[in-house]
């Protein structure tokens, strides 16, 4: 199975404009994050988890010419406003795209494109096959994902652990029994905001503690904020075995 990074950023404090911070004028490409997002190229599925603003770009920057499905973490803009752009599959693949969404994401969904829901079958609209979850587990082809729930201030949001790979993004709080979900993941993906207190997402530094609990071999930090900092300052900063994500970072496992 191969991970790869479509984005490693976030709405919170993304400048949609430039705003000259050192981050917005940086020469690194490494700091230059989409909205946050994973392909995950399995022996029989191409699954991406979240379809955000940036979908359409992240799928031609990343040359993906097919997919199975869309798993969704949470309905945030940053999640699912690229949802649309799915038609392009449609129309290469001749079939509609595979979601997965719990109950409250499916009526985000209904509400941001009802168009795609509401039955006329207009010519050219996303097709798609609904799939509800919750917190079992489910298959999607031989991928299992196991849903794994955080609190995002107080919206439950779903990560998912698939065999020893973990993704959480937009965590502030993970209760005792989900930590133990977590436990024994040889890769975790976790959220880390910025390095001042957020209300819905961890900081660095509660990443950090986090990671170091769950003892994964390698953990990579994603949903960054342009007020982390730049990647080749905060990168010298993290202890061993953790990392920051970068959007095109391709790990195999
Ligand atoms: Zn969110
Ligand atoms: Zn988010």
């Amino acid at each position: 199975m191969t991970i790869t990074f479509l984005g490693t950023g976030t709405s919170q404090g993304v400048p949609v404009i430039a705003c000259g911070c050192a981050i917005c004028t940086s020469t690194d490409a490494n700091d230059k994050r989409l909205r946050s997002s994973v392909l995950i190229e399995a022996q029989d599925k191409t699954i991406v988890i979240d379809s955000g603003p940036d979908f359409r770009y992240q799928m031609l920057r990343a040359g993906v010419k097919h997919l199975d499905a869309i798993v969704y973490t949470h309905e945030h803009k940053d999640h699912i406003a690229g949802m649309d752009d799915i038609r392009a599959f449609n129309y290469f693949q001749n079939s509609p795209v595979n979601i997965y969404a719990d109950f409250r994401v499916q009526k985000a969904l209904i509400r941001e494109f009802p168009y795609v829901f509401d039955g006329t079958g207009y010519p050219g609209i996303p097709q798609v096959i609904v799939h509800p979850i919750n917190l079992s587990p489910f298959n999607i082809g031989s991928v299992k994902f196991i849903p794994v729930e955080v609190l995002h201030y107080r919206l439950p949001v779903l990560g998912f652990r698939i065999n020893d790979f973990t993704y959480i993004t937009d965590a502030k709080t993970i209760s005792e029994s989900e930590r133990q979900k977590i436990k024994g993941s040889k890769v975790l993906v976790i959220n880390a905001l910025q390095k001042q207190t957020h209300i819905s997402h961890f900081t660095l530094n509660e990443a950090i503690d986090f990671a170091l609990e769950i003892g994964a071999e390698q953990t990579y930090l994603t949903h960054i904020s342009h007020r982390l900092g730049k990647h080749e300052d905060v990168s010298k900063e993290l202890p061993p075995n953790i990392f920051l994500a970068y959007d095109g970072l391709k790990i195999d496992i």
